[in-house]
Parts: structure tokens; C-alpha cells; sequence
């Protein structure tokens, strides 16, 4: 494969590599094929729409005629340049809004604004602002000297203002000199030690597939970056000569940089060897799977949360009333959505979770991962729950994730709900689905509902979505049981 100089770098690619730098590669010389949809990119366009939105002003116009015509804000410009040698640099900046400053055009300038989604801003969030900027004052002749970012808090938007000093410039120029460097390599760069950016990419699929077959370190759960660094020094570089290596020379190797490190060695020893192994590896038998045993019957519980106004729009359950170990029929059990429409009014929602988890008094709650106890137990004392009841509630609720990773040590690089659903065999009904797509679904939802189509298809995928992933929770729980 050879690069090719005439292909443009854009603001896109810039984005990507700062991301992962594998990502940008991909997206220029990766077979698309393997590329698949993601709702990250979609809720990213959304949320940017809606920032943009509260910049709008009646003086306003489209292209480098609305900053030649001096309006307030220009939405939709396209710029290029050869920022470093011999290589254009395209940009493309959706919103300029005017202020101070001596540009071509007269007795004003312009300063690029971004929209961010997530809780800071980012070294990403700078370098495209620089980027934009030093393209802009190529176009304007004035020196752009800040750049604005747009994010929403609890439905209100804030505006930050970014100074763009030579220190960013330079580092954004360093930026495309290394971003060209590994376009011009026939080779893909390295998968990230930062797996945890994998979960939102569209190449993960693929990523995932090469890591395994070369054996990467960051596949296994418990390694992140540090500890690959770690791992690499003492001379540890893939997963078989990590589930090779004594327990003991392990430990006194990592304890070097830490005793926290020597105290996580068994751990992911053991990680390692189910992984290259593929198979499960039985740590111990917990106590709580004597309640999941016994119970005649059982809640379990899922959320579906909107995390930028902290919305927690749905409350899902599951009723199922049979002993874990007998064979279930799925068609049968009982799902009941509870629906949190406004987020400041909840008593009627606490009201009637209150009264489902009361109606079954004696059933254990299952959930998997903290969101769904610390959810509710926040909700209760909003409410007014005296200490009494929320303490009844608390000792009802029974986490599968909590259970599994105490109990097993399984074949799979992490142990998200979906990992582990689908390493027992569970498949949800919609596939590519997960909580950004449901995110989505609901957002679309609601604007939806507005116009008055209020039984819309997306609400419906939002309710098997969340079923289904109480109903890979209660599997996991009945693996757990048909395992003992
Ligand atoms: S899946 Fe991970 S390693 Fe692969 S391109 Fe995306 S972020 Fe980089």
C-alpha cells in the first residue's frame, strides 16, 4: 500500500488519530467492510445541532459571503491549506461566530466554535479548534487568538472560551506531521493499550480480532495501559507468556513498581490462562448463591438513562416466578416497563417501582453493575424513604456482576453484560444494539412524541432492547446456578 500526498488530511482524520491512531489509518486504507454503525457519531451530530441552535441569531448567513456581509454567525464553511509541507489540510468549520479584531473584511473577525459532548474538555477539543483557527486566519488575515465550546448541562448551555496559543499550534503541527508519518506506513499502527476507546469505535470489531490473534496484552480484563507498560518491562509481551509464568515470580516482578501490582498477579495469571485457553476457570462458590438458589421467584432489573441531564427515562423489570435451576420458557416471563417521561417528576415514579417491588415481597431484585441500586436508592431518598425502608430494599438486591467476577474467571475481555451474555449464548433480538443506540431511540423518541406520534417504533425497540437485557441478566444468574 503507498500513500498518497494528494489525499487531503481533514478535521475528521485529525479527530480519529487523536482518538487512536490505528482509527486514522483505518478509515484511509481499512476495508470498509468491516467498519460498521455506531450511534456515537449520530447522538455527537444531535447534540451538536442542539449547541448550535442556541447561537442562533437573526443576523446570520451560509459560506464566506455571511463573513464578507459582516453576519453575527456563519454556519457551513470549508477551508483548505497547506498547514505542513507539501500536504493540503482541509477543514471544515461548521459555525464561525463574529467578534473583535481587523480581519479582510473589515472592523471585525471571526472565532470557530465547537460542540463537546462528555464531562471536560479535551486535548481533542483543543487541536480541532487550533486547526480551525489556523485555518481561519489564513482565510481572514487576522490572527484567531480564541475559539468557543458549546456544551449542555442539565439542558442549559454553556459557553467556554478557549485561548489558542503558540503552545497549541505547535503541538497541533506536531500533530499533522505525526498523523502524515503513519498514513505514509504500509503498516497499521498498534491496537491502543486504551481499550476502554474500543467500546465506541467502529472498528472494534475487526481490532478485536487482530488483538486476539496476536495475543495483545490489552486483551486481557485487568490489563490496562500502565500495566501493559509494566508487564512489557519485566518482559511479559503477549498473553501466553503471561498464563505461562509462575505465580510467585510474577508477584515479586510487579511488586517492584508497587505491591498493588504483585496483589493483582494471581488474577490475571488466571485471566490469561481462560483466555488463551478458552475456557472458564472456577474461582470459589459464593455465599450469596445460596439466595439464588432458594428464591421461588425473582425481579430483575435494568436502566436506560440519559447520562447528559442525568435522566433516568426507563425502569425495566422482569417478573419471573420459578426456581432459577428448573427450565425456563423466556416467551413467558413478565416484562413491565416503567416509564420516567420528565426527569423533576419523580414521586409518581418511586410510587410505582415502590408498589411492584412490594407486590413481590419476598423475590430477590437481580441487576448487573452498580447503576441500578444507586440509581434507586438516590431516587428513595429524593423521595423521603426513611432509612428503615430504603435498608429493607437494599437487602433484596443481588449484583450478577458482583457474583460472576467473584466466582469465575471467564474467556472473554471484559465483563460488560453483552461480553458475558453472549460468551453463555444469549443473543438479543435486535442485533448491533447497545445503550447508545437505545439513547438514541429515546431522544428520537421524544421529539417524535412532540408531533404526536406518541407510540412510535423507536419506543418499542427501547422496551425489547431493555427486556432483553434483563433477560441476559436472569441468564447469567441461571448459569451461575446450573454451574455449582
Ligand atoms: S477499535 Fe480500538 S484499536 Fe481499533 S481503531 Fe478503534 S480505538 Fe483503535
Amino acid at each position: 500500500m503507498k500513500c498518497d500526498k494528494s489525499k487531503p488530511i481533514n478535521d475528521h482524520l485529525l479527530r480519529s488519530w487523536i482518538r487512536c491512531r490505528r482509527k486514522a489509518w483505518l478509515e484511509i486504507y481499512g476495508n470498509k467492510q468491516k467498519k460498521f454503525w455506531t450511534a456515537h457519531s449520530t447522538l455527537q451530530l444531535n447534540h451538536q445541532i442542539d449547541c448550535f441552535h442556541h447561537l442562533s441569531q437573526k443576523s446570520y448567513g451560509i459560506g464566506i459571503q455571511a463573513c464578507e456581509e459582516g453576519k453575527n454567525i456563519a454556519y457551513g464553511i470549508r477551508l483548505k491549506y497547506p498547514l505542513i509541507k507539501n500536504r493540503i489540510i482541509k477543514g471544515n468549520l461548521p459555525i464561525l461566530k463574529k467578534t473583535t479584531g481587523k480581519s479582510i473584511w473589515g472592523n471585525f473577525s471571526y472565532q470557530p466554535v465547537l460542540a463537546r459532548q462528555g464531562k471536560k474538555v479535551t486535548r481533542e477539543h483543543r487541536l480541532i479548534l487550533a486547526m480551525t483557527g489556523l485555518l481561519l486566519n489564513n482565510l481572514q488575515k487576522y490572527q484567531v487568538k480564541t475559539g468557543l465550546i458549546l456544551h449542555k448541562e442539565n439542558k442549559i448551555i454553556k459557553v467556554e472560551k478557549i485561548r489558542l496559543t503558540e503552545t497549541i499550534n505547535t503541538e497541533l503541527i506536531d500533530s499533522l506531521l505525526n498523523l502524515e508519518k503513519d498514513l505514509e506506513s504500509t503498516n497499521p499502527p498498534p491496537i491502543t493499550s486504551n481499550r476502554k476507546k474500543c467500546t465506541i469505535c467502529s472498528w472494534r470489531k475487526d481490532c478485536n480480532d487482530v488483538a486476539l490473534k496476536e495475543g495483545c496484552l490489552s486483551e486481557v480484563s485487568g490489563i490496562g495501559p500502565k500495566r501493559e507498560v509494566l508487564l512489557n518491562k519485566i518482559g511479559i509481551s503477549n498473553i501466553d507468556e503471561l498464563a505461562n509464568i509462575k505465580h510467585y515470580i510474577l508477584k515479586e516482578k510487579l511488586e517492584v513498581f508497587g505491591k498493588q501490582h504483585g496483589d493483582i498477579s494471581n488474577k490475571i495469571i488466571l485471566q490469561s490462562q481462560s483466555q488463551s485457553t478458552n475456557k472458564a476457570i472456577k474461582l470459589k462458590k459464593a455465599i450469596e448463591l445460596n439466595k439464588l438458589k432458594e428464591a421461588k421467584g425473582w425481579l430483575i432489573y435494568d436502566i436506560e438513562s440519559d447520562p447528559d441531564i442525568k435522566h433516568d427515562f426507563l425502569h425495566g423489570f422482569i417478573r419471573i416466578q420459578s426456581n432459577l435451576s428448573n427450565k425456563m420458557n423466556l416467551e413467558k416471563v413478565k416484562y413491565s416497563p416503567l416509564l420516567n417521561l420528565q426527569k423533576d417528576n419523580e414521586s409518581s415514579l418511586w410510587k410505582r417501582i415502590k408498589r411492584k417491588l412490594n407486590d413481590q415481597e419476598g423475590f430477590p431484585i437481580l441487576h448487573y453493575g452498580e447503576t441500578e441500586p444507586t440509581s434507586f436508592l438516590k431516587l428513595g431518598l429524593r423521595q423521603g424513604a426513611s432509612p428503615n425502608e430504603i435498608d429493607k430494599f437494599k437487602k433484596r438486591f443481588i449484583d450478577i456482576h458482583l457474583l460472576i467476577r467473584e466466582c469465575w474467571c471467564l474467556p472473554v475481555r471484559n465483563y460488560g453484560l453483552k461480553s458475558i451474555a453472549e460468551f453463555i449464548g444469549f443473543e438479543w433480538e435486535q442485533s448491533n444494539t447497545d445503550g447508545a443506540r437505545a439513547l438514541l431511540w429515546w431522544r428520537q423518541w421524544k421529539k417524535s412524541r412532540r408531533l404526536n406520534n406518541i407510540y412510535s417504533k423507536n419506543l418499542n425497540s427501547i422496551f425489547k432492547y431493555n427486556r432483553d437485557d434483563c433477560i441476559a441478566t436472569l441468564m447469567i444468574a441461571k448459569w451461575l446456578i446450573d454451574q455449582e
